[in-house]
């Protein structure tokens, strides 16, 4: 019965890997997956959002960065100092969208809770998904180590964040569950 309920499980996805040109840029995010993506999808597995649409962002978008308090250039700010109001998240034009980021972490994580979804594939380097990297706040294409503001919120509550590039893993971790 463990067995079966676990590969039931739902995984919680960025709407982007999935071919929906929802980007900051207009675009989708190729996954390199797509068949074990395909092969989710028809099983009903997976459940798609995009945090920054799903708050009423456009596409596109102007570009965001986590970026400190102040000079917005501090190196160490992450995902989890936006939500805790101790960093922020502000787009190339200057304007600071913390509290929409926030609402789309929390909403997102109500998403896979009332699904019951241990993990979330998630684009990494973006401000909201970004599990393994993201952007400096500098806007000059320089990353960091770090997480995002929805990556990190799901961490919290427990949910097992994957980026793109590791879809083979967990799809390797759930067929051996
Ligand atoms: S917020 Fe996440 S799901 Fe939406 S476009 Fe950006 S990376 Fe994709």
């Amino acid at each position: 019965m463990a067995r079966y309920q676990r590969n039931m499980d739902k995984i919680l996805i960025s709407a982007c890997l999935l071919g929906r040109p929802l980007r900051y840029n207009g675009t989708a995010k190729a996954s390199g997956s797509d068949a074990i993506l395909d092969a989710w999808q028809a099983k009903g597995r997976l459940v798609a959002i995009c945090p920054e649409v799903a708050v009423g962002f456009p596409t596109p978008r102007p570009p965001a960065e986590i970026a400190a308090l102040g000079d917005g250039r501090n190196a160490a700010s992450q995902g989890a100092d936006v939500l805790a109001g101790q960093a922020a998240v502000v787009e190339k034009t200057g304007r600071d969208v913390s509290d929409l980021y926030r609402r789309a972490a929390s909403d997102t994580v109500e998403l896979a809770t009332r699904h019951g979804c241990r993990h979330a594939v998630l684009t990494d380097g973006s401000p909201s998904c970004g599990s393994s990297f993201i952007y400096d706040g500098s806007f000059t294409g320089v990353t960091k180590a770090g997480m995002g503001t929805t990556a990190a919120a799901l961490r919290q509550a427990g949910v097992r964040v994957w980026a793109e590039t590791e879809i083979a893993a967990l799809n390797v971790l759930l067929s051996e569950s």
